[in-house]
């Protein structure tokens, strides 16, 4: 098996939900005591959190790009960056990087595409459900993204106040099931948890669509990279 390479810390709640679930999917493929040669560059995400805040995606990419050639130097075989939102920078981060890059939307799309949905909704950081590089990436398999049309703000800030420092509110989950509910009346068939936290709050018991948690679904695909 490949070493994996994985870029945590944004936030460490879900790195610490990879780290278990790669392990998890090494040890049930590959048996006994198996778990997954892997090194974790995890960052301080305060600073990086400022950088998204004040748009400066370049420089947040560079950071990471460092972060992404240290750990091909340590020796990792293959890289995942473990956020949606930071995938923003992926072209920068990946510069004068040779080690392939298992990108977080793909397994997600590839996922999807399989159960035989084509519309799906959105939820995220207001960055991935505002921009375009992740919808685009999902469109660009064949997908139609939809994101809520009202509250994205709140979505947003559940995220980064609560999720990201270990928070788990009632009222919270009420907040993130009226917005699949009203996905679902504009006729999504499913909805990608497209932040790494969101795992935390919903699963399949809470959610009125079938979830499709891209932490899970990612570390998944790192481990399938490293074994193929
Ligand atoms: N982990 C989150 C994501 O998957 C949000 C934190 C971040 O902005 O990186 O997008």
């Amino acid at each position: 098996m490949k070493t994996i390479g994985l870029i945590g810390g944004m936030s460490w709640e879900s790195s610490a939900h990879y780290y278990a679930a790669i392990n998890r999917e090494t040890a049930r493929r590959l048996g006994g005591l198996h778990s997954a040669p892997l090194i974790m560059h995890s960052v301080d995400f305060a600073p990086i959190a400022e950088l998204q805040s004040a748009g400066q995606w370049d420089e947040a990419g560079r950071q990471l790009n460092a972060v992404a050639l240290a750990l091909e130097a340590a020796g990792a075989e293959v890289l995942g960056l473990a956020t949606n939102t930071m995938h923003v920078v992926a072209d920068t981060l990946l510069a004068g990087v040779s080690i392939p890059f298992v990108h977080i939307a793909d397994p997600t799309a590839e996922a999807l595409l399989a159960d035989g949905y084509d519309t799906v909704g959105l939820l995220g950081t207001r960055f991935t459900m505002e921009m375009d590089f992740y919808k685009d990436r999902l469109r660009a398999r064949g997908l139609n993204p939809l994101i809520p049309e009202v509250g994205r703000t709140n979505l947003n800030g559940i995220i980064y106040e609560e999720l990201c420092r270990g928070v788990v509110r009632e009222p919270s989950r009420t907040i993130y099931v009226d917005a699949i509910t009203q996905l679902a009346a504009r006729g999504a068939q499913a909805v990608i948890l497209g932040c790494t936290e969101i795992g935390m709050l919903i699963d399949d018991a809470s959610s009125p669509l079938p979830t499709y948690d891209t932490t899970d679904l990612h570390a998944r695909a790192l481990v399938a990279a490293a074994l193929g």
